[in-house]
């Protein structure tokens, strides 16, 4: 891969699809948390990630700046909807935690794909200075997935005992 400006035009477009990608992340997680009662540590840890998630958009913000790419061509309004219709999709159906949590897991491992590709494209299309950045974005999506993954099993009991108990139509 050469540090052309083909190189540099499919990275910018990378880092202002992983800023579109960071706020539909926003958008999938807050409607969930604001509506979980039964499943504190998945709420907090929801709330943690979405307060990294705003420091990941920051960060691709400031790399964005850093190419002269600011703010006002980032143009992802329209992505933003479909994680909170997703979220209102899986509350009706009555397992909205079980739904939520592979959504979620689905959704990290997305985003890990999607650093992997930016850093390979840092390494090797001219912009190495910027691996460090991307990487702290990676770093936080693998220990979110890992968490999710750590976490599938003790949710789903859960989620099996409070049905059992009749409780099932909260979150
Ligand atoms: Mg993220
Ligand atoms: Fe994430």
């Amino acid at each position: 891969m050469a540090a052309t400006s083909e190189t540099r035009a499919i990275f910018v477009t990378g880092l202002k699809n992983a800023h579109a990608m960071e706020k539909q992340a926003l958008s999938i997680m807050k409607p969930q948390v604001s509506r979980i009662e039964n499943y504190p540590e998945v709420a907090a840890r929801l709330e943690w990630h979405i307060r990294e998630t705003e420091g990941q958009i920051a960060r691709l913000e400031d790399v964005l700046e850093s190419l002269a790419e600011g703010h006002s061509s980032l143009k992802d309004v329209a992505l933003s909807l479909t994680g909170s219709m997703a979220a209102i999709g899986h509350a009706v159906t009555g397992d909205e935690i079980i739904k939520n949590s592979l959504a979620n897991f689905a959704f990290e491992n997305f985003e890990i794909a999607a650093y992997k590709s930016l850093i390979t494209i840092a390494e090797h299309g001219g912009f190495p200075g910027l691996v460090p950045v991307l990487r702290h974005n990676l770093d936080e999506e693998i220990a979110m997935a890992r968490w999710l993954d750590d976490n599938l099993e003790s949710v789903t009991m859960k989620f099996a005992s409070l049905k059992e108990a009749g409780l099932s139509a909260k979150v």
